[in-house]
């Protein structure tokens, strides 16, 4: 059954999950704000084996600050973020927020990378960690 479900802009991208998000958090980083051109992403966890995809999608290997692989998939056509992947963790598929059809149940757990947190943005949760914890 489906559980989330998104598209990009264009609608040449979409995708369901048919389990419920494992965890949500706000990113500071400064990669994330380079890429979606805002303040901070939204992350909505799940895992990897409860997509289904329609469409395609373009990739950009970025490398966190840990050395790690972060993949950073993005809508062919319009350029929309969709999905980060982590080399180092497979299982788990982090879908940017502001694509999901409906954002009810989005609500963010903690917040990582609050180092480079934009000076205008007040905090939004109690768990706000100054880098990546894990
Ligand atoms: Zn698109």
């Amino acid at each position: 059954m489906t559980k989330l479900k998104g598209q990009c802009l264009c609608g040449q991208f979409s995708y369901e999950s048919s389990a419920e998000p494992v965890a949500t958090m706000v990113c500071h980083c400064k990669n994330c704000q380079r890429q979606s051109g805002a303040a901070f992403s939204v992350n909505v966890v799940v895992p990897s084996d409860s997509l289904t995809l329609k469409g395609e999608l373009k990739r950009f290997d970025d490398t966190a600050d840990s050395g790690n692989t972060v993949m950073r998939e993005f809508c062919a056509e319009c350029g929309s973020p969709i999905f980060s992947r982590l080399a180092a963790n497979p299982a788990i598929a982090i879908i940017k927020a502001g694509t999901l059809d409906d954002t009810s149940m989005v609500q963010p757990g903690g917040e990582v990378w609050c180092d480079s947190k934009q000076d205008w943005v007040a905090p939004m949760t109690e768990a706000r960690f100054p880098r990546n914890p894990s």
